[in-house]
Order: C-alpha cells, then structure tokens, then sequence
C-alpha cells in the first residue's frame, strides 16, 4: 500500500523551509499532499490559488507531490485521500507547544492518523511565512526565501 502523508498548512507563503520538509518526506513517504488550509473568511496575503500554482511549479518534477487547497477538519481531509500520515516541521518549543496539541487532537479524531514531524534543517530555523509577509510589506526582496520567484 502506498504511503501517503499530508502536509498541511497556511503556506501563506510557501517557504524554503516547507520546500525542505516536503523534500526530506519524500525519503520516507511514497506521496506528498501539500494541503494549503484557507478558511474563506480568513483574509490571506498572499492568494492561496497563486501559492498553489507556485508550489506545483517548484515540484514540476516531482510526480509523487501533490498541490490541494481545503477548508475542512485535516483529520476528514486525510482520510478521504486516504493519508495515514500527517507531516509536518518543528523549529523550536514554541512549534513544539502548538503542535503536540494539534496531533493530539487529529489522533483523537482519527486514531488511523500518525502525525510525523521532521526538525527543521538549521539553515532554515529562523524562516516562517510571518517574517516573510512582514517584510514583503516595506518593499524587501523576500526571493532568497522562497523555492520559486512569486
Ligand atoms: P500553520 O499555519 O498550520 O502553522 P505554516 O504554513 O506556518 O502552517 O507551516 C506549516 C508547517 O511547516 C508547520 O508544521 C510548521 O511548523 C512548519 N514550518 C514552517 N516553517 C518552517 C521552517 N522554516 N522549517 C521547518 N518547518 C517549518
């Protein structure tokens, strides 16, 4: 059976950090579904449709990843794609907090779901999409942080 896990997230944007964990996942999971969480009413920077393509883009070559954007439980949009694993990065304890909570309750919703973490590779530690929109917003090139130009 194949193994598929879903990376989800807000992707908002995608980063070089997310690029490396879909990467380094894909040594242990026969697919990726990168699942780009956008909740209509929650007003994103970046358009989720653009991000998607850009994703896809950057994993042309890839044929084992996949590009979604969903707006339901994770744990119901893991088992409808039939993903046992959810994949997803730790960079410090503050990621840790958030998501020892998160995989307890997807367990507690699908007990079929294993949630996998990888740890960030350290060039990538300091990256998150928040910095990135922050500083996109006073005009900086944000390129280097990025695996595809937006
Ligand atoms: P969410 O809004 O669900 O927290 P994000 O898009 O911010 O989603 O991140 C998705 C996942 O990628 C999370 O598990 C997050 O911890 C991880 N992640 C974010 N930035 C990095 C990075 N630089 N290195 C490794 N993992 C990261």
């Amino acid at each position: 059976m194949k193994r598929i896990a879903l990376f989800p997230g807000s992707f908002d944007p995608f980063t070089n950090g997310h690029y490396d964990i879909v990467k380094r996942g894909l040594l242990l999971f026969d697919e990726i579904i990168v699942a780009i969480g956008h909740n209509t009413k929650k007003q994103r920077y970046f358009e989720v449709e653009h991000i998607a393509s850009k994703i896809k883009e950057a994993f042309k070559d890839a044929s084992n990843v996949k590009v979604v954007v969903y707006s339901e439980l994770t744990s119901e949009f893991a088992k409808k794609h039939n993903a046992k694993f959810i994949l997803r990065g730790l960079r410090n304890t503050t990621d840790f907090e958030y998501e020892n909570g998160i995989s307890q309750v997807n367990k507690h919703l699908n007990n079929q779901l294993e949630t996998v973490f990888l740890i960030t590779s350290p060039q990538y530690a300091a990256i998150s999409s928040t910095i990135i929109r922050e500083i996109h917003k006073y005009g900086a090139d944000i390129r280097p942080f990025l695996p595809y130009e937006l």
